[in-house]
């Protein structure tokens, strides 16, 4: 028997012993919350299962993922998205808004606040009244803002409006989950995400969030064998809403799993797992039954699209498996992402669309030196750009990001204080892990290759869009 937990039964038994004293009903309560942990760290039986936006589309979409939850025996996190395209057709109100029209963004916003009413009726039927009364609550915070002039910044407001969306669903697939008769709880994420400042991409304060995620999961899960919570979203020491990045709520279902210590995580997803390039992008692609951390980890950071990219460090240090699988067959494997044993890998091609490339070239031809490359790296850091590829020769300096028009305005114009800089866009990055040579020329027939580079299992380039890059 291990020390914590000869620990931990001295514990109940002094519990129990203070309940028999004390305060009996506070201390059955007390007691049953220490079983409840107690039972969660020795078996380690917690999982968390993280539902995206595509799968909450609609009412039936929803009911849908409401039995799969209610299918599950053991004690469940559940972190939903915003339903369907709800996040861009929230930024759309804050946009319109921002813009000094007002009217339009009402109206915008009137519409949204039907859908989710309508879902609500064709999930609930005659007991949607509370639901939608909970839904109104979540819109009415948007109401406040936009029949208001504009006082606040931007990204402030765009965390404020855009949040709902995670409220609305998460409110919906909670009513849902009740309705099949399970025990569930709604928990509001920015209750427990602790976040910095920085809204729009709010970076997570892992030390108190780990404390008040443990803290009220544990006690929500007294009485409620589920949990339900939004993914994407979070709050400021000073309860000001934050987001965490476009796509957050797969790395806020990790923070959950990292946070509980759970046995493992899923992902439902509208594929069947993670296969070996985007099947919108390419046919014939294969699914990938086993997949290590690191690999997963290089796709996302390459630009796969299938899992936000900071989902799975927080996995991987606390070794929880990560599932990929897909909600349309709820049986079926997906992907187990893990680190057991030697993988050996099929070629996997990951494209990234919108690159832009920057050839930065000294203005008086003295060769490139580490003060040239400290200037370039701080104005990077500055305007946060990533770079995906990069070489340095004797008097330039070429690298490759991601075209954010406002970003790289701004990066270039404060260059050209110092060099002078072209800009070539519209280009594509494609990465090609475990490539062999077919796949590199199959991808490569007719096209402009701007630029290329091989390193151990990763052949990269940048390739010239026009004429488009055929795929399928
Ligand atoms: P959600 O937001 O619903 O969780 P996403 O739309 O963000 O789901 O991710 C699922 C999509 O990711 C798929 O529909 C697929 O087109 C895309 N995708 C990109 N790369 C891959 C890949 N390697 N394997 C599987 N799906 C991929
Ligand atoms: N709803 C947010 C988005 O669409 C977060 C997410 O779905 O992961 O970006
Ligand atoms: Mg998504």
């Amino acid at each position: 028997m291990s020390c914590p937990f000869f620990l931990e039964v001295v514990v109940i038994h002094l519990l129990a012993f203070l309940l028999f004293r004390f305060n009996v009903k506070k201390g059955i309560t007390r007691l049953r919350r220490t079983f409840a942990n107690l039972e969660r760290k020795i078996s380690k039986i917690m999982v968390v299962y993280k539902f995206g936006g595509a799968s909450v589309k609609d009412a039936a979409s929803i009911k849908h993922v409401a039995r799969i939850i209610a299918d599950t025996t053991g004690p469940l996190v559940v972190v939903v998205s915003a339903m369907g395209k709800t996040t861009n057709a929230l930024e759309e109100v804050l946009n319109t808004y921002y813009n000094g029209d007002q009217a339009t963004a009402i109206e915008l916003l009137a519409k949204l606040r039907q859908s989710h009413f309508e879902a609500a009726r064709a999930i609930l039927g005659d007991e949607a009244e509370e639901t939608m009364h909970r839904l109104n609550d979540h819109f009415v915070e948007i109401d406040w803002i936009i029949e208001d002039d504009v006082h606040d910044p931007y990204d402030y407001l765009y965390d404020q409006i855009v949040s709902i969306g995670e409220m609305a669903s998460s409110t919906l697939l909670h009513a849902a989950v009740v309705a099949q008769g399970a025990q569930a709880a709604y928990l509001d994420a920015r209750a427990v995400i602790v976040t910095d400042e920085r809204h729009r991409a709010a970076s997570v304060d892992f030390a108190l969030t780990q404390e008040r995620i443990t803290k009220q999961v544990s006690d929500l899960q007294v009485d409620h064998r589920v949990v339900i919570t939004q993914g994407f979203i979070g709050s400021t020491r000073d309860n000001n809403t934050t987001t965490l990045g476009r796509e957050g709520s797969d790395y806020s279902a990790g923070i959950f799993s990292y946070c509980l210590d759970v046995e493992s995580m899923h992902i439902w997803k509208d594929v069947p797992g993670i296969l070996t390039a985007d099947p919108r992008l390419f046919d014939n692609t294969i699914k990938i039954d086993r997949l290590s951390y690191r690999e997963a980890i290089e796709m996302t950071y390459y630009g796969a699209k299938v899992i936000h990219p900071k989902t799975i460090k927080p996995l991987q240090n606390k070794s929880i498996h990560l599932h990929v699988r897909p909600y349309m067959q709820p049986d079926s494997e997906g992907t187990l992402i893990n680190d057991d044993g030697a993988m050996t890998y099929p070629p996997m091609i990951v494209v990234e669309a919108d690159q832009s490339m920057l050839y930065i070239k000294t203005r008086d031809f003295s060769f490139v030196a580490e003060q040239h490359l400290k200037e370039i790296f701080r104005l990077l850091d500055k305007y946060h750009i990533k770079v995906n590829m990069m070489r340095n020769t004797a008097i330039s300096f070429t690298m490759s990001t991601n075209t954010v028009a406002s970003k790289l305005e701004l990066l270039v114009a404060d260059l050209r204080t110092s060099f002078d800089v072209d800009v070539e866009s519209d280009l594509e990055l494609v990465t090609v892990r475990h490539y062999d040579q077919a796949t590199i020329n199959r991808l490569t027939e007719g096209k402009m290759v701007m630029y290329e580079e091989t390193l151990r299992n990763t052949h990269q380039m940048v390739i010239k869009d026009v004429p488009p890059l055929v795929r399928k």
